[in-house]
């Protein structure tokens, strides 16, 4: 683990060893980033040796680029812990020209093993704690990142302990009862659940997953920026490698847009921190537009990026997207720099607009939940405010599956009529 030096905080800057701390900044509570022994790393792997590996098993995930994870190779292989991550990018041709640009992908994060994106957390996550000997993991969520943490918990046969508010959508909490983690329901908020994990998981001794708390989230997460820098890689034919890679490509020139959708703002810090990675290793010139997308009802990083300030203000959280239904950001001040040090923004969305995204990702054979959908519903707020330049592609993500929330999906579509078995009947309802 000599690759794994130690944290800084994100607010005081002040260094720790990686055993020094657990969580947070003893100081001030800041997040900590992960520091990586980058010279080492440079002088062992070049790009190459990462873009190649695969795992025993073939198929691709996010454990080919262990030399860039704080943790060692999880123990086994082939269980759903093994083959996180790898996600499809789709080309969505027919949208990309409706918004008037030449170039839209979307990776499509339903495909992880529990259907989200938080796998990538919950899979490293799990991983630390086999290496530190952790009896119980804990995390509070909306769904997610609990159904996650169960899921890759049950692939090892590790103890998870999962807090949700009782509004969690009920596929979201079937998923966790099946996963067979103990499942406590909040009477009261996201936001109560996470006090109280933090409160239990200090009063138990119990290890907390917690987004936007615990460091290796962001690791696990980074490892969707490695997929799409690969990807970028291989698409030098379309004249596009030049985005990340080249110096000679001026720095606001074609530069891949990546829209994610953004509650604790733990995503978004971590697909920055991916990138930061490639960059601090020399082996990309420019980092991706980051442009951040939130729920009108639930905007208080959207608030503090347009504000100019890194002071998050709390608000009170109302939107269709209950993944990024977020009164206060756990990662409100990475994911206001995500933006800030990559010349991108934050847009909104209303939960119409969401809806119509479901809709109309749904005819490009994509079935997203509210919050996947939000991101892409932030391409139309971004072609009228000038973001979206027809030379510049544009990465969407989708973060989670549609079947999560199937409710949510009812409502962004025309009921389908209901007729006797009859030609007759069938001719009166066809136009
Ligand atoms: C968690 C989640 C998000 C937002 O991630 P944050 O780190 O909270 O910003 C977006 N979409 C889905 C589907 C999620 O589960
Ligand atoms: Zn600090």
């Amino acid at each position: 683990m000599d690759k794994f030096t130690g944290y800084t905080c994100s607010i005081c800057g002040h260094s720790y060893g990686p055993d020094e701390v657990t969580y947070t900044c003893p100081k001030d509570g800041g997040n900590l980033d992960v520091v990586l022994d980058y010279d080492a790393i440079r002088k062992k792997y070049q790009p190459g040796d990462l873009t190649s590996r695969s795992n025993p098993q073939g198929f691709p995930s996010i454990w080919r680029y262990l030399p860039l994870l704080p943790v060692s190779a999880p123990a086994g292989e082939a269980t759903p812990l093994h083959l996180v991550g790898g996600t499809p990018i789709y080309s969505l041709p027919r949208q990309a020209k409706k918004f008037g640009i030449k170039h839209l992908w979307l990776k499509d994060e339903s495909r992880n093993p529990t259907a989200s994106f938080k796998d990538r957390a919950s899979a490293v996550v799990v991983t630390r704690a086999r290496e530190i000997k952790a009896e119980v993991v804990v995390t509070a969520s909306t769904g997610n990142a609990g159904a996650a943490l169960a899921g890759m918990a049950a692939a090892v046969g590790q103890k998870a302990i999962i807090f949700a508010p009782r509004s969690a959508p009920p596929a979201k909490v079937a998923q966790l009862l099946v996963f067979g983690a103990q499942v406590i329901l909040v009477d009261g908020s996201y936001d109560d659940a996470f006090d109280l994990t933090v409160k239990a998981s200090q009063e138990f001794g119990w290890y907390c997953r917690n987004t936007g708390y615990n460091p290796f989230t962001v690791e696990g997460k980074k490892s969707a920026a490695f997929e799409i820098w690969e990807f970028m890689q291989n698409q030098a034919g379309a004249g596009l490698r030049a985005n990340l890679s080249s110096e000679t490509v001026p720095v606001n020139a074609q530069r891949l847009v990546i829209f994610v959708s953004v509650g604790d703002g733990n995503i978004i810090s971590g697909i920055h921190k991916g990138f930061k990675d490639l960059h601090a290793l020399g082996w990309i010139s420019h980092l991706p537009r980051i442009i951040g997308v939130q729920a009108e009802g639930s905007a208080a990083i959207f608030n503090a990026f347009h504000a100019k300030t890194e002071t998050i203000t709390p608000v009170q959280a109302n939107t269709i997207a209950d993944s990024i239904s977020v009164d206060f950001p756990r990662d409100g001040i990475r994911a206001v720099r995500a933006a800030t040090e990559t010349g991108g923004t934050y847009l909104t969305v209303s939960d119409a607009q969401i809806l119509k995204a479901i809709a109309e990702l749904g005819q490009a054979g994509v079935f997203a939940e509210p919050a996947g959908a939000t991101a892409y519903a932030g391409l139309t707020a971004a072609q009228a405010q000038g973001w979206l330049e027809p030379d510049a592609p544009v990465l969407v993500m989708n973060t989670g599956s549609g079947l999560k929330d199937v409710r949510a999906a009812m409502q962004a579509v025309q009921p389908a009529p209901i007729i006797e078995p009859t030609l007759e009947a069938l001719k009166r309802i066809l136009p």
